[in-house]
C-alpha cells in the first residue's frame, strides 16, 4: 500500500476500505492495490472465491447472450477476464469489445493474456477513468461492469457516464458483492472474508492489506437496492436484481432508456 497521497482538496470524504478518505486520493490509492496484485489478480479470485467467480461470470455471459452485442463495453474491465470470456462466447457474431479500465498494469496482464489465448484483434484496451469517459454519446449497445463499482470515487457519476456511452434499449449488467448477506451464511462468510482472505492474499500476492481493503470496500458498499435506485436515477429502466450464492453477489440488469 502507498503512502498516503496528499489531498489537494480534502472538502469531500469517501469510504476507502475500513477508512474514509478524501475524494480526490481514492483513485490513487486504489491504482496502488491493483498496481500491488495485477501479475497475481486471477490466480487470487479463483483461489479465494473456489472457482465461483467462474459461475457468476457465465451467468453475466448468459444474460448477454440473450441479444449478442454488437458493440461492448467492460468497464472496470482489469485483467480482462470478463471480456475473453465474452469474445469466446461471441466468436460467431461480429462484436466489438472495449476494456476499458484506468490501471495500466492490470490492462497489461490482461492483453498478454488476450494474445496468449490467441485473441490478438477483437478486443481494444483503453485506459481511462471510468468516471469520464474519453468515449463518444451513445455509441454502445451493451456495457458490463463486474466488481468494478464499489472502487470507483463516485457510483452516480460513473452510473451516469455509462448511461451517456450507450445507445437507447442498451443492456446494462453490473455483477458485484454485496454487503448483506443471508444470516444463516453470515457469521462464516464474516469469518472467512476478515481472517482469511488477507492470508491468502498475503501468501499468493505479498500484499495481505490490498485485501484487507478488498473485504472491507465489500463491507461498506451500499445494498443491492440502493444500487438498483441509483440505477434508476443515472436514467437506466426496467432495473432487476439477482442474488448469487446466497447474497454473496449481485447482478443488476437494467436497460438505457
Ligand atoms: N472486472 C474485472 C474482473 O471482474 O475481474 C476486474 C475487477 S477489479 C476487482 C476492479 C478493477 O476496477 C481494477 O482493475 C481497477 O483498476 C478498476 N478501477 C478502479 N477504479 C476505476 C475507475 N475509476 N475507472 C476504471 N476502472 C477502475
Amino acid at each position: 500500500m502507498p503512502e498516503h497521497p496528499r489531498s489537494k482538496d480534502s472538502s469531500e470524504w469517501v469510504p476507502f476500505g475500513s477508512h474514509s478518505v478524501p475524494a480526490d486520493t481514492k483513485s490513487q490509492l486504489v491504482s496502488a492495490v491493483f498496481d500491488s496484485v495485477a501479475d497475481r489478480y486471477d490466480l487470487m479470485n479463483d483461489v479465494m472465491s473456489g472457482g465461483i467467480h467462474r459461475i457468476w461470470k457465465r451467468r453475466l455471459i448468459d444474460e448477454l447472450a440473450v441479444r449478442p452485442p454488437m458493440r461492448l463495453l467492460d468497464i472496470a474491465g482489469g485483467t480482462g477476464d470478463l471480456a475473453l470470456r465474452a469474445r469466446k462466447r461471441f466468436a460467431a457474431h461480429k462484436t466489438e469489445i472495449t476494456v476499458c479500465d484506468i490501471n495500466v498494469k492490470m490492462l497489461g496482464v490482461g492483453r498478454r493474456r488476450a494474445r496468449d489465448q490467441g485473441h490478438l484483434h477483437g478486443i481494444n484496451w483503453l485506459c481511462a477513468d471510468g468516471e469520464a469517459l474519453p468515449l463518444p454519446d451513445r455509441y454502445f449497445d451493451s456495457c458490463t461492469l463486474a466488481f468494478g463499482l464499489r472502487n470507483m470515487t463516485h457510483i452516480e457519476r460513473a452510473l451516469e457516464e455509462i448511461c451517456r456511452v450507450m445507445q437507447p434499449g442498451g443492456r446494462f449488467l453490473c455483477l458485484e458483492f454485496t454487503p448483506d448477506i443471508a444470516p444463516p451464511l453470515r457469521g462464516l462468510y464474516e469469518a472467512y472474508s476478515l481472517r482469511i482472505i488477507p492470508k491468502i492474499g498475503d501468501w499468493l500476492t505479498g500484499d495481505a492489506e490490498a485485501y484487507r481493503y478488498l473485504v472491507e470496500s465489500i463491507r461498506r458498499f451500499p445494498q443491492a437496492t440502493h444500487v438498483a435506485r441509483l440505477l434508476g436515477k443515472a436514467g437506466f429502466a426496467g432495473v432487476r436484481v439477482n442474488a448469487l450464492s446466497a447474497g454473496v453477489a449481485s447482478l443488476h440488469s437494467a436497460w438505457r432508456v
